[in-house]
């Protein structure tokens, strides 16, 4: 494949041989001809027409959006929903028959033909069964029905998701249930549109199967003790007080032509082989770089689809790591960014595979190389209050923002263990505590100026003087605080940034669900806390309610104030300072998730009614289960790829090595044996770790599900490594026209 282009190749978007079957030209490796169809493609950027229809007029175009519903629904079914979708108020079964008929209304309008109950599965995918509106009608032809009940409830037959023992497949009963908080809405395909209902997956015991129900219960259970706290602020309106997330994934682009040529990206999302290319991003001229015209192009397209979709994308730029970036939408409420957050993974690979390429949002697609995260931005607040991380600009404001801020910073110390849990996954163990990413160590980043004040109140607020004045006892005397309190701190796991924390531990790849239910759980219990202690020592007057609270701060900041630390998270100092101070290190996933069947934690679900103890352990289970799946598909991948594609590159090479070693001698030249030398015993390595791993993945354990996970990760682990080792220093030796699989410089590089 040259640079010339036959016309089918200009037409075709994907370029020549996007589906990877392509023939390989005689004499050229998968790779080379991989390279030789990315430079060809490089030409193609598919150009399209955006004039007709104006971005800002995109926004939730094909959303079911309240806009859409007050036009097409009867007066008081849309104001019983709003109840419903705002305030948290019990939603009216009888309004599902209304609702659905203007649904199915809008959605044919929009040239659905099939509507679809959207869920999400433990597995933190999205998965979702599509039924057609159109029935029979008896008489030849057809009509297109959609009833409130088909809207309220789906039967998927749910005994192919994991469930963690929950149910046996021969009880395979799980019921998708309609939820009304998140927006139906349009997914388009150039052969057709389906509508696409948000739903909770439950089993027929009404158990939560899914990421989305414990979610809209923590939501619940935070409200509730929020409103105690701002009730004896007076404000007593009942404004329902959401969680909101943010959340900023970053992912990498390669071309499809790589991506088909590493069967281990396709399998496993990640490169289980490959040496370091000679440029890395030392040079740090990608972060915020130019964004490449085929990138950009593909960006703009994405941004587009999302906007339909009633996503508020408003950020995009290139990342640390060569072929990484990241794309922001604006904080939405946390059941809301959820939902958002699935479909904009979704939706960024389809659009990359569009566009000639794949999206990688593995947390550690490429070894030595930065990986991805997905901060999660998250705060509570409501309609009336706003957001009540805001330190705001009165004192008095101060105040309520420093009893809710004490309480997260609170429940972080409290349940530093559920909090790495919740993050613990195999593939996200590749990148906590690697260079680029927070440690496993969870801490609190305040800044400089709030830890002062934190540091002041745990003093009992004793006359230290700040800027404005002096601090006392009473709380209310504080001076505003800046809404940008200070620094950033890009290595905290928790870090305060102005108005919100960010939650920086969350792997790329999660569904941000987990981490959200256990913020608002944690931050719940810690409020409720509060608000108990500040009932009992308040009798209804400010000052008393201002003593009260110096006296609950100056408890919580000496109970907790280990948690806050604003160094630099990824020095050995620290992990030594952090061992004495008695924080949690659980390094790696096998270490971490037992820590789900704490006896704190298993209370903490129950009291707050967001996880039943069954529900808990099915997920320990589930995520257990996972652990070890994906580590053994990894280690059957690092077998096959070792013995089939570069075992038989290495002795190729020797081959061509010995040979010649042997003819020189005859003619009687002397010929150098170095490289032959290295190479027969990397290759002899090479041989002996492809049978050790072997023995390790055959290895009889004993136990249960985390005696396995453990196996998996000291063991299994360890012997995937030492292949890969031993082949990333072949890949530095053999001949370059003979490697098989592209190399790192080649994937990141090359566009
Ligand atoms: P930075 O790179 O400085 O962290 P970004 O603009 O990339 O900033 O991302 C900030 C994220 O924080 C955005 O997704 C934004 O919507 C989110 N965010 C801002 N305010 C809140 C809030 N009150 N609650 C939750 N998320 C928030
Ligand atoms: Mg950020």
């Amino acid at each position: 494949m040259s640079t010339t282009l036959t016309a089918e190749t200009k037409s075709n978007p994907r370029g020549p041989a996007s589906n990877g079957s392509a023939a390989t030209p005689p004499g050229l490796s998968p790779r080379l001809s991989a390279i030789a169809a990315v430079t060809g493609y490089k030409t193609t950027t598919p150009a399209m027409d955006f004039s007709e229809t104006p971005m800002q007029d995109l926004f939730c175009a094909n959303v079911f959006s309240k806009k859409v519903m007050q036009e097409r629904l009867p007066k008081p079914v849309y104001k019983s929903l709003m109840k419903t979708i705002e305030s948290g108020e019990k939603l009216d079964p009888t309004v599902a028959d209304a609702v659905a008929s203007a649904m199915k209304d809008w959605a044919l309008s929009k040239g659905a033909t099939h509507y679809a109950h959207v869920f999400y599965p433990l597995t933190g995918a999205t998965a979702e069964k599509h039924d057609s509106f159109l029935s029979p009608d008896g008489e030849g032809g057809s009509i297109a029905e959609f009833s409130g009940s088909q809207l309220i409830q789906g039967e998927p037959d749910g005994s192919s998701f994991p469930t963690g023992g929950i149910r046996q497949t021969f009880e395979a009963r799980g019921y998708t249930i309609w939820d009304v908080t998140s927006p139906a809405y349009i997914l388009e395909n150039p052969n057709g549109t389906t509508l696409c209902i948000p739903t909770a997956f439950v089993s027929w015991t009404g158990e939560a199967l899914d990421k989305k129900t414990p979610v809209l219960r923590s939501m619940q259970a935070l409200n509730k003790q929020a409103q105690r706290i701002l009730k004896l602020f007076g404000h007593e309106d009942g404004a329902f007080v959401a969680s909101t997330a943010g959340p900023e994934q970053e992912y990498f682009l390669i071309d499809r032509h790589f991506y088909f040529a590493r069967p281990d990206l396709v399998n496993a999302g990640r490169t289980l082989f490959g040496a370091k290319p000679p440029k890395g991003q030392e040079f740090d001229d990608h972060y915020f770089g130019a964004i490449p015209e085929r990138v950009l192009a593909f960006m703009l397209e994405s941004e587009r689809e999302l906007f339909k979709l009633g996503i508020p994308v408003k950020t995009r730029h290139n990342e640390v790591a060569p072929g990484q970036y990241e794309i922001a939408p604006m904080f939405e409420s946390a059941n809301l960014a959820t939902d958002h957050q699935q479909l904009l993974m979704t939706t960024l690979k389809r659009l990359a595979e569009k566009h000639g390429m794949t999206c990688l949002m593995h947390e550690k697609p490429f070894a030595g190389v930065n990986g991805s995260g997905k901060h999660v931005n998250w705060s509570l607040g409501s309609r009336s209050q706003g957001n009540l991380l805001d330190p705001g600009d009165t004192p008095h404001e101060n105040a309520q923002f420093l009893v809710f801020c004490a309480a997260v910073i609170r429940a972080v110390y409290k349940y530093q263990g559920l909090l790495r849990a919740v993050v613990a996954t195999a593939s996200n163990d590749h990148r906590l505590g690697a260079n680029e990413a927070p440690p496993a160590i969870m801490s609190v980043f305040l800044g400089d100026q709030l830890t002062d004040v934190f540091e002041q109140i745990k003093a009992g607020g004793a006359n230290s003087s700040i800027a404005k004045g002096t601090l006392t006892v009473g709380v209310d005397v504080l001076p505003p605080l800046p809404k940008d309190a200070g620094d950033r701190n890009r290595t905290s796991p928790f870090a305060f940034t102005g108005n919100r924390f960010e939650f920086r531990a969350v792997g790329s790849n999660q569904s941000i669900a987990g981490p959200l239910v256990a913020m608002n759980t944690i931050v719940a219990e810690s409020v409720d806390y509060c608000a108990t202690q500040l009932e009992a020592a308040t009798d209804g007057t400010p000052e008393s309610l201002h003593s009260a609270i110096q006296v609950l701060l100056t408890e919580i900041m000496n109970e907790c104030s280990s948690v806050v630390f604003n160094g630099d998270g990824y020095s050995d100092e620290w992990h030594t300072e952090a061992a004495k101070l008695g924080l949690l290190n659980m390094k790696s996933t096998p270490d971490a998730l037992p820590y789900l069947q704490a006896p704190e934690v298993a209370e903490l679900f129950q009291k707050y009614g967001v996880l039943s103890g069954r529900e808990l352990e099915s997920r320990l289970e589930t995520y257990l289960e996972q652990y070890c799946m994906s580590i053994s598909v990894e280690a059957k991948l690092t077998y096959s790829m070792a013995k089939t594609m570069i075992f038989p590159a290495a002795i190729r090479y020797q081959n061509e090595l010995a040979a010649t070693c042997t003819n020189l001698k005859l003619l009687g030249y002397d010929f150098d044996t170095d490289t032959l030398d290295e190479m027969t015993s990397l290759v002899k390595q090479l041989q002996d770790n492809i049978t050790l791993l072997q023995k390790k993945m055959d290895d009889a354990v004993g136990g249960g599900l985390i005696e396995h996970a453990k196996h998996f990760g000291e063991v299994v682990l360890p012997a995937m490594n030492a292949v890969r080792e031993v082949a990333d220093e072949l890949e530095g030796i053999v001949a370059d026209d003979i490697w098989p699989l592209p190399k790192y410089q080649e994937m990141l590089f090359i566009k």
